[in-house]
């Protein structure tokens, strides 16, 4: 992959540097979607591998603006995957009884446990996103979570969570067409809602909420990615690829077979 997705520690991102149209080597969807059934033929091994051995968790953490492609990711990239060794969490405005209680203590309930794959549908970023923008919390109460954010990811990366980060970037104009495609289809207008709306009118306060978080939360054991994810064949490949690269270079092993196996009758 030519273009640097990852965000390197310590450095200062600004989004407008990133093309959300972004297609690296590739013109159009056929041969990127050859590609990533090879990468997902890859990950369904991989986690096979995992499963087996029970020393590992891959969290992967979903962030973006409304309509920005989540639910398709989970469905594209897992696809395949056994659903038994693999769980969603989708985090939605928190209830009262998560209020009464750190920001944190939600989040670190649905950690993947060894020998899964935990994907996060939003996570504890909305706590200095949305909550930022639209001053859910005093300023002073935010501004420390950047620092409680990079400590518990340490301690999950410490005891053997692997951290992979994804910021799905849409340009404000794909949606827009995203949301009038809602409107359009009778299939996808549950998926309209005015509140996206209203979020939509705070866009660039979104954008420096996520610049903020991309700069100050991407470390060496929990990476963030900023993924151009205007077209959505070109971000399901790249994050395969990731999580498929990532996976790798854990050089995970089937657990060694019985010593006596082969003396082993089966009645
Ligand atoms: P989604 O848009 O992810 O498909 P919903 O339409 O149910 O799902 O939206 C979930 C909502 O919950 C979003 O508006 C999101 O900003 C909000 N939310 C999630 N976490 C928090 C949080 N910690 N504080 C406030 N709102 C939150």
């Amino acid at each position: 992959m030519d273009q640097p997705f990852l965000v390197p520690a310590g450095s200062r991102v600004s989004l407008a540097d990133y093309d959300p149209d972004y297609t690296g080597s590739y013109v159009d969807k056929a041969a990127a979607k050859a590609e990533l059934k090879r990468s997902s033929e890859k990950l369904q091994d991989l986690q096979e591998v995992m499963w087996a051995e029970g020393k590992h968790s891959l969290l992967i953490v979903l962030q973006a603006m409304d309509a920005g492609g989540k639910d398709g990711t989970i469905k594209h990239v897992m696809r395949g995957v056994n659903p038994q060794g693999c769980q969603v969490t989708s985090f939605k405005v928190p209830t009262r009884e998560e209020l009464d209680h750190d920001f944190l203590w939600r989040i670190h309930k649905a950690v993947p446990r060894r020998g899964y794959i935990g994907i996060f549908n939003r996570s504890h970023y909305e706590d200095v996103l949305v909550v930022r923008v639209e001053n859910l919390a005093p300023e002073q109460v935010w501004q420390q979570r950047y620092e409680q954010i990079n400590h518990f990811e340490k301690l999950l990366a410490d005891t053997g969570t692997t951290i992979l980060k994804f910021y799905l970037h849409i340009s404000k104009e794909e949606q827009k067409d995203r949301f009038e495609a809602r409107l359009r289809d009778p299939h996808k207008n549950w998926k309209f809602s005015m509140e996206d709306v209203e979020k939509r009118e705070l866009w660039d306060s979104y954008m420096r909420a996520f610049e903020d978080a991309l700069s100050r939360c991407s470390a060496p054991w929990a990476p963030w990615y900023v993924i151009p994810a205007n077209h959505k064949w070109y971000r399901n490949l790249v994050i395969s690829q990731i999580i498929v690269d990532t996976l790798t270079s854990l050089d995970m092993r089937y657990p060694p077979p019985l010593p006596n196996a082969d003396q082993i009758a089966i009645p």
